[in-house]
């Protein structure tokens, strides 16, 4: 044995690896989903979260999750995305289709790092789609960013646990880089961020910027906009505040300083 032993020095951050969520959207097969299981233990990830699966539980998945049951036990089945993803601070949706351009779309390792990197905020889910139909565009309007896995154009679907797979390596190699503690700002949860969507929503409306009836791409690209920006709490609490002052419906009444008042 001599000096230069490699150190540790390269293994995967655990409280990184902890904090990275899989989130199967819809999924049809229980065989995915163990395998799914499987492909993430291996990579050493153990939040699995499923948004109403189709067949689950199902002996189909166990068996597919070979030694992965502990993982398979541990998950966590909510009805819809929002409430699969409310404690994270970021949601990267997986595609295997380069759609229009309205959301960043990166490579899985680019995502990988970004996602990693974020860990040191919070909980951070990859979120994956239906076999037969991908994830939905409301779904992906919840995820601030988007990882497709470079592939043959003209064949470019993997199969849903091989995605998983992927995703999970990429997401190991860039634990192993670790995380750096420089940059940290206060998070801003996902159902904060759709708090301020709403609130924009309803100011834009009523300053007669955006039609109801007619409201284009304008709320997707403002998200676009903020998804780049990253806002964190501080700022997000100034544009909630500078809303409130700018809404032509005027400041919410404040109540009467004293009973007798009126
Ligand atoms: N027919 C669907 C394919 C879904 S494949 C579609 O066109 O969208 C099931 C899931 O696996 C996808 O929703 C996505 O989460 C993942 N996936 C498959 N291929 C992928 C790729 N090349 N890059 C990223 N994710 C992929």
């Amino acid at each position: 044995m001599s000096d230069t032993t490699p150190a540790a020095a390269d293994a995967p951050d655990p409280i990184a690896l902890a904090r990275l969520r899989i989130v199967l959207v819809g999924a049809q097969h229980p065989g995915n989903i163990g395998a799914a299981a499987r492909a993430m233990k291996v990579m050493g990830l153990a939040d699995l979260v499923l948004v109403a699966p189709e067949r689950y539980p199902d002996p189909e998945a166990s068996a597919r999750a070979s030694g992965a049951d502990d993982v398979l036990a541990a998950a966590r089945v909510f009805e819809t995305l929002d409430e699969a993803l409310a404690d994270c601070v970021l949601a990267i949706g997986t595609s295997a289709r380069s759609r229009r351009t309205q959301w960043p779309l990166v490579d899985a390792r680019t995502a990988a790092e970004r996602a990693v990197a974020t860990t040191a905020e919070g909980p951070v889910a990859l979120v994956f789609g239906r076999e037969r139909a991908g994830l939905n565009n409301a779904e992906l309007d919840l995820c601030q960013l988007h990882l497709q896995v470079p592939s043959n154009p003209e064949y470019s679907s993997l199969n849903l646990a091989a995605a998983v797979q992927v995703v999970a390596y990429e997401l190991r190699v860039a634990a192993g880089h670790g995380i750096s503690a420089g940059d940290v700002h206060e998070p801003v949860a996902i159902a904060d961020m759709e708090g301020l969507y709403q609130h924009w929503q309803a100011v834009l409306v009523a300053a007669g910027f955006l039609d109801p009836d007619d409201p284009k791409m304008l709320m997707r690209r403002l998200r676009r906009l903020f998804n780049r920006a990253a806002p964190d709490r501080v700022e997000v609490n100034i544009l909630r505040g500078a809303l409130r002052a700018l809404d032509p419906r005027g400041l919410p009444n404040r109540k009467p300083k004293d009973d007798q008042a009126e």
